[in-house]
């Protein structure tokens, strides 16, 4: 244990309302809580209390729950989670999170009145960055945590701001800082975000949340040093405040497998998945598999299926209801090729895992060769850190951003195609994951650099001694930090 840990103090954190930004939340109290003896409240809604419950097997970790009544803010009731929410309407969660405010004052009223002082801070999400104010108000500091890494979190944040892309006729423009020379294009904006006009209810949301956010005291980024040095660098720049980069924040080990993980019954047996992969060669799986609530179009399912079956590659693909349907509703033979779930089956040259699959332990897994993946963050740094190289498809948030650079900086992705409204043929879908998965030319260096970045991500998180890699020293210089702040 460092030497902070002798150091009392209480640190509450507010994530906002979704798995992928909970789970992060939950690993980096794991992470402080193993260098220090603070408390650590989070706090958030009855139904995610719940959820975060059962994974929490640590007693230390609070949990803290912020009344929330879903019907009362437009939401069907028992809706505290973007996760069983159709697209259209995620926004009203968002907008819902902003009722979050009178619960947390009284809980930090609460801790102050009990403690005899406030906590030492409020680390809170980028999007409820109205905390920002609420720890002004009650005497604490708030710093925001984004679940996202360095690059895509400035590409987000700095559109958000200032919405480049209406002010060209263009389909590339240049985001704020970034370097002149870089451009984005349209097709990497989610289609709401391209609609934005500033009067619109994601507007109206974002961009002031953003802006509050970027008001605190300081960042903490769920990535590594030496892994995006320039977003890193970039997102200091424009922010002009600390950034702590903490990551990769994974799920520890002993939970892998584990349905309480993300609380979810994954559609096959880990056992059955692991036998299957078991019976393939060294990296000769493609991993397919869109995030925790994001799916594809019908048409470019079907034509996904057909360049699957052409290139005659091994696969596990998470697969779920196309874009309009039911997303846990029944799936239906229809959304694919005639008979193709049953000819893979037969063939062994796929296994369709239905709604859930066992991410971690299938990219861990040695006959892992690629992902075809939406490029949500928590799914790159999973994805970097076994050496598996990507094949990009960002669908929505900054997925877009994270594929630019993953292509552009990183080196280990080629993008397949972006959103849901592209047109895809079988043939284009053979073509990428023949590149990707080739065992020489780009291929393997796409596969080396992958290899690079994962032995980065190990050292980050290692102790040895003295020796600390850049993920503890940026922990150990966070809570200096605050407890010196606290001093002052
Ligand atoms: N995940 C999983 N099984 C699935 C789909 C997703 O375990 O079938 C997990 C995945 O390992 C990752 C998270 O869900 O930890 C998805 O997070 P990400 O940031 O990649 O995407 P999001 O769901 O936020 O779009």
């Amino acid at each position: 244990m460092a030497e902070t840990a002798r150091n009392e103090g209480h640190i509450v954190m507010a994530p906002f309302l979704a798995h992928g930004h909970l789970i992060p939340f939950l690993a980096l109290a794991r992470q402080i809580q193993e260098r220090t003896s603070f408390t650590i409240t989070i706090a958030t809604t009855p139904l995610n209390i719940q959820h975060l419950r059962s994974a929490i097997s640590s007693n230390n970790i609070r949990l803290a729950e912020l009344t929330f009544n879903s019907t009362q803010h437009g939401l069907p009731p028992n809706i505290e989670n973007t996760e069983k929410l159709p697209l259209t309407d995620i926004i009203k969660i968002f907008h819902a999170s902003l009722n979050l405010e009178a619960p947390l004052r009284s809980l930090i009223s609460q801790i102050t009145q009990e403690e005899g002082h406030p906590p030492l801070c409020i680390i809170s999400d980028v999007f409820l960055g109205w905390v920002t104010n609420v720890a002004k108000s009650l005497g604490t500091k708030n710093i925001t945590f984004t679940t996202c890494g360095g690059y895509g979190t400035l590409a987000y944040i700095s559109i958000w701001s200032h919405l480049p892309h209406r002010k060209t006729d263009s389909d590339e423009f240049w985001v704020p800082g970034f370097p002149e020379s870089y451009r984005f294009h349209r097709t990497q904006l989610h289609r709401y975000l391209r609609a934005a006009d500033g009067s619109d209810s994601w507007s109206r949301f974002f961009t002031p949340q953003i802006e509050l956010s970027a008001r605190s005291d300081g960042w903490i980024c769920n990535t590594v040093e030496e892994i995006e040095p320039l977003g890193l660098q970039l997102l200091r720049k424009y922010l002009q405040l600390p950034v702590w980069t903490v990551g990769p924040l994974l799920p520890p080990a002993t939970l892998k497998g584990s349905k309480h993980r993300a609380g979810k019954e994954p559609g096959i047996a880990l056992e059955a998945c692991i036998e299957w992969l078991d019976s393939k060669d060294e990296s000769s799986v493609l991993y397919i598999s869109f995030g925790s609530q994001n799916t594809i179009s019908a048409s470019q399912m079907m034509a996904l299926a057909e360049g699957l079956e052409q290139s005659g590659k091994q696969f596990i693909w998470v697969i779920r209801p196309p874009f309009g349907f039911d997303l846990n509703g029944e799936f239906r033979a229809e959304w694919l090729p005639d008979g193709f779930e049953e000819r893979m089956r037969l063939s062994k040259q796929g296994l369709l895992v239905h709604k859930w699959g066992p991410q971690l332990e299938i990219l861990s897994h040695r006959s892992t060769g690629a992902f075809l993946s939406h490029c949500g963050w928590n799914s790159v740094l999973e994805s970097l850190s076994n050496g598996v190289p990507i094949i990009g498809w960002p669908l929505a948030a900054e997925q877009g951003y994270n594929a630019k650079m993953l292509v552009e900086e990183m080196g280990v992705c080629v993008e397949l195609t972006r959103n849901m409204e592209s047109v895809i043929s079988g043939e284009m879908v053979k073509k990428v994951i023949e590149i990707v998965m080739d065992q020489e030319g780009k291929g393997k260096e796409m596969k080396e650099k992958a290899n690079k970045i994962a032995v980065h991500m190990r050292e980050a998180t290692t102790e040895k001694g003295e020796e600390k890699g850049s993920s503890v020293r940026a922990i150990d210089d966070f809570v200096r930090t605050i407890l010196e702040s606290k001093a002052t």
